[in-house]
């Protein structure tokens, strides 16, 4: 989409957890960000629930630490991809609800920032064996859900949220939508040259990929060939593009 030099070049991207941005559209957002779009990661939650799946210290402390070591990691893993400012909301990790506290949260982040390209996941579920469970996790469909209302039509609508007005947030329209594991796929962005950068961002995230990722390397760069087949790109992300 072509954008007027005085527009300004901005990408909000809403996620749930971290490293779910680094998953989705790792690439994309290290080949924009190379393209000058200055770029806010949003991050629903606050992390808390990320440790083993069999842990059994889940107390507040242990989740107030895991919480701490996964800002850092995706802080971290934000420069690398060259994202200009991650933003965390603190949503307790796993108890994301689409509710119109979230929606509104994230319609601030858009009119704050003014973004015309929005980022994020799939707020329908894909029943088709190649996708893996996690794309089903119930906070990704809530932070989707709750991202698209924000879109459409509460940011460029000043009559919701009127307290947005107050603080100084005028409405906003964002142009274009891109959902990442969305049913349908219809635009792809070619990460051939930003796959390293995608590889070493995931390597940021020791706590829930640990440090040798050789095998998880292999299977990011299978899913973009696969991805890239589809598009006629060696290596892409894909998205379900919509223009506002
Ligand atoms: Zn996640």
């Amino acid at each position: 989409m072509h954008n007027a030099p005085s527009e300004p070049r901005t990408v909000l991207v809403v996620v749930a957890h971290p490293d779910d941005a680094e998953f989705g559209c790792g690439g994309t957002l290290a080949a924009w960000a190379a393209e000058g779009w200055e770029i806010t990661l949003v991050i629903c939650t606050d992390g808390s629930a990320g440790g083993p799946d069999d842990a059994t210290d889940v107390g507040p402390e242990a989740r107030r630490r895991i919480s701490e070591i996964r800002k850092a990691e995706q802080r971290a893993a934000a420069e690398i991809l060259g994202l200009k400012e991650v933003v965390f909301l603190d949503y307790p990790d796993g108890m994301l609800q689409p509710s119109i506290e979230l929606r509104r949260d994230i319609v601030r982040q858009i009119r704050r920032i003014r973004a015309q390209r929005v980022v994020c996941q799939s707020p329908d579920r894909v029943w088709t064996p190649q996708y893996s469970i996690p794309r089903f996790h119930p906070d990704h469909l809530a932070a989707a859900n709750a991202t698209v209302a924000a879109v459409y039509p509460a940011a460029q609508n000043g009559w919701d949220f009127p307290e947005l007005l107050a603080e100084g947030y005028p409405p906003s329209k964002v142009r274009e939508l891109y959902i990442t594991g969305a049913p349908v796929l219809n635009y792809a962005v070619d990460i051939s040259a930003t796959i390293e950068q995608k590889l070493a961002a995931l390597r940021c995230h020791v706590s829930q990929l640990g440090t040798d990722q050789t095998e998880l390397a292999q299977r990011v760069r299978q899913w973009a060939a696969e991805r890239g087949q589809e598009f006629g790109l060696a290596l892409a992300e894909a998205f379900h593009r919509v223009e506002n």
